[in-house]
């Protein structure tokens, strides 16, 4: 039984907005972590936060683990749009009531205030360890094998009640694939957690948004989109087109100079070889070989060729390969 790893299987929440009607905030759904989305986030109410983890998703967090106190209002906000629980479209979508429903700013200030602390302080104390673990990976960079028992420990208490759904693989087509379907944010953390610590997969960091992911492609960004859930259309990618363009610029710019830099090298060193002998067949050779190059790529303005073999590189596309 194939079992697809938490960020592999999709997770769909109300994309809510202050003042805009529940009934016109397209349903989404998108892919991804959201355990190390959570750790960045500097406020809770942050909009990166919202449309990759999702606010239904963070009020419930915020409320189940702090069911004693400070959640009532942030209920109230909620049941009034029609969000009896994340992950599932609003009931305001199907039977609108008379009254437009919409998100108050309040709430979302109140989700940058003291809401925030306190989420912060639980996954300080609950998570500390495993996320600055996870925080400190660099390209490549595996989870550390002592925190297993932590994460373990984090799993056995707050993981339960996740269970696991068939699905499709959309990378295979194949409906022979399981994966967990999770009914609060704080069981995905846990399931999340429970691979990268079981698995240990060698994480990277997207260039263009600096989240960690993990893929066995050789990419340089991540996947993350936005899906409307009813269309299918991609609403929004980890980074604006103009930020991928000029990646490519860039790294392409990048690769010229270090060619030359490379060839003027080769001459030098054959002339040394040569001992100083500019006529040498090898230092004319070599010379001629940066000359072709600078003939070819070097004289041009803005955007030059590629001129290195496939370095990893920006995919311009969609993660289409995830759906
Ligand atoms: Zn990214």
């Amino acid at each position: 039984m194939v079992v697809q790893p938490p960020w592999r299987m999709p997770h769909a929440f109300e994309r809510v907005s202050v003042d805009v009607p529940i009934t016109r905030t397209p349903f989404v759904f998108t892919y991804g972590l959201t355990v190390t989305e959570l750790w960045r986030a500097s406020s809770l109410a942050e909009q990166r936060l919202r449309d990759r983890v999702g606010l239904p998703w963070i009020i419930d967090l915020h409320n189940e683990i702090t069911r004693a106190a400070g959640s009532m209002a942030f209920r109230r906000s909620m049941t009034s749009l029609g969000i009896g629980k994340p992950g599932e479209p609003s009931s305001v979508r199907t039977s609108p009531p008379v009254t437009e429903r919409v998100l108050d700013q309040a709430v979302l200030d109140e989700l940058a205030g003291d809401a925030s602390a306190r989420v912060r302080k639980f996954a300080i104390s609950e998570l500390g360890l495993v996320m600055s673990d996870l925080d400190e990976l660099r390209q490549g960079g595996r989870p550390s094998a002592a925190l297993l028992p932590l994460v373990r420990e984090f799993e056995n208490y707050y993981g339960r009640g996740a269970h696991l759904v068939p699905t499709i693989d959309r990378l295979t087509r194949s409906k022979r694939s399981w994966g967990l379907q999770c009914e609060t944010l704080l069981q995905r953390l846990a399931a999340e957690l429970l691979f990268l610590y079981t698995e240990r997969p060698a994480v990277k960091r997207c260039v263009l948004c600096d989240a960690i992911f993990i893929t066995r492609e050789k990419r340089a960004n991540c996947f993350w989109t936005l899906w409307d859930g009813a269309t299918d259309h991609e609403l929004q990618r980890c980074a604006p087109p103009e930020v991928f363009d000029n990646w490519g610029r860039d790294e392409t710019a990048l690769a010229h100079r270090r060619t030359r830099k490379l060839l003027t090298e080769r001459i030098r060193q054959e002339k040394k070889r040569a001992g100083g002998n500019d006529n040498h067949p090898r230092v004319i050779k070599a010379r001629e070989a940066r000359d072709d190059y600078m003939e070819a790529n070097g004289r041009r303005r803005g955007r030059a060729q590629r001129v290195t073999a496939s370095r990893i590189q920006v995919v311009p596309e969609n993660g289409s390969a995830l759906r």
